[in-house]
């Protein structure tokens, strides 16, 4: 059996799964719906699901869809925080995701949102469209030989922070498993948190969402950044306590915040929910900040990237029917597996 239930569906999941797929005889059911405990229900019948960043692979879930007989959870993002890895291991089944399939198109969205950001260029833009050409309110400051902090140096902040040493930047870095090697190539330097956090005139979070990483900006460290920082946060929504957040901005100190994540972001970001009644309080608040940029979680959205996607989920799902192994680097838990 080779058939796989797609959790919240789009039609650029669907397009490239298909094509990626094309000819290998798998079986597809696109559903729109996020995976949960209520909807796991819906993969009756399969022996994998493919789920994203805001589906819900808890423990009750997990063990709804074991006992449903599916075997295989294929993540089509990096980030795990969404399946109980521990419960998958302990019911035996598997857990593969896509590790690095364009940190290019992550790390370059960061750098877009904070030149858009710095520049205003959105309110510029909408200025002109108005006919409004006048240039008040929108200074920004050069970037070059300013000092940026990157919070995590894997795939994307590395990326990131190659890109701003080409600005002329000054950078910083911190992750608790440095590269000095990398480092010293681009001339980058690694330091505590929280010299970061007071040094810097850019900051970038690029760290997994864990237990130790929920709400690593917090008023604390808020308190701590200079006066009219500019923060960018693509990696994960909860990396940021929100509410501290909108304090800082409601007290004027941050010169700006990009931000293609958010907390709360499941059930509104990559959802049409135009014409209908905003229910979350903190993010109809930050949207009213001039200086705050938000994107609905796009960061990973280039060709290239869905491409990649697709492929290495394809594989995967292929291997997990044929018993065969799966690509090195994208397995999180080795379930049982059948024997070629
Ligand atoms: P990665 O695993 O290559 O790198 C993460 C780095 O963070 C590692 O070097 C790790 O040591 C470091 N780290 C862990 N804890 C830390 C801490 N407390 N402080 C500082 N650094 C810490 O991951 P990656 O591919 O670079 O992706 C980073 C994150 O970006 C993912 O976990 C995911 O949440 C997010 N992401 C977002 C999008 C998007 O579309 N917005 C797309 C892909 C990934």
């Amino acid at each position: 059996m080779n058939r796989t239930v797609v959790f919240d569906t789009k039609p650029y999941d669907r397009e490239q799964l298909e094509l990626a797929s094309k000819g290998s005889g798998m079986e597809w059911q696109f559903l729109e719906s996020r995976l949960s405990v209520d909807t796991a229900v819906m993969a009756g019948g399969a022996s994998a699901v493919c789920i994203f960043v805001n589906d819900h692979g808890d423990r009750a879930c997990l063990e709804a869809l074991k006992a449903l007989g599916v075997g295989h959870i294929a993540l089509r993002c990096a980030g795990f925080n969404g399946v109980d890895l521990i419960a998958a291991k302990e019911l035996g089944m598997s857990v593969t995701r896509v590790p690095a399939y364009s940190p290019y198109a992550v790390a370059e969205h960061a750098v877009a949102l904070l030149l858009a950001l710095n520049r205003k260029i959105p309110r510029a833009n909408n200025r002109v469209h108005d006919l409004n050409f006048s240039l008040n309110g929108l200074v920004g400051f050069d970037l070059h030989g300013k000092t940026a902090g990157i919070v995590g140096t894997g795939k994307i902040g590395r990326i990131a922070a190659q890109i701003l040493r080409g600005f002329g930047m000054r950078v910083l870095a911190y992750d608790p498993f440095p590269s000095p090697e990398w480092a010293a190539v681009h001339d980058i330097e690694y330091t505590d948190p929280r010299t970061l956090a007071t040094e810097s005139e850019v900051i970038s979070l690029h760290t997994p969402l864990t237990p130790e990483t929920h709400h690593m900006i917090r008023e604390e460290t808020l308190a701590l950044m200079k006066p009219g920082v500019i923060l960018v946060n693509v990696s994960r929504g909860a990396l940021i306590d929100t509410r501290a957040l909108i304090g800082a901005l409601k007290g004027g100190r941050l010169g700006g915040v990009a931000l293609d994540v958010y907390e709360e972001e499941e059930g509104v970001f990559f959802e049409d929910l135009s014409g209908t009644i905003l229910h979350d309080d903190d993010l109809a608040r930050l949207l009213t900040f001039p200086n705050v940029l938000i994107t609905a979680h796009q960061a990973f959205l280039t060709k290239e990237a869905l491409a990649e996607i697709a492929r290495v989920t394809v594989e995967n799902l292929n291997a997990s029917s044929k018993g065969l192994p799966f690509l090195p680097d994208t397995v999180l838990v080795e379930g049982a597996r059948q024997s070629p």
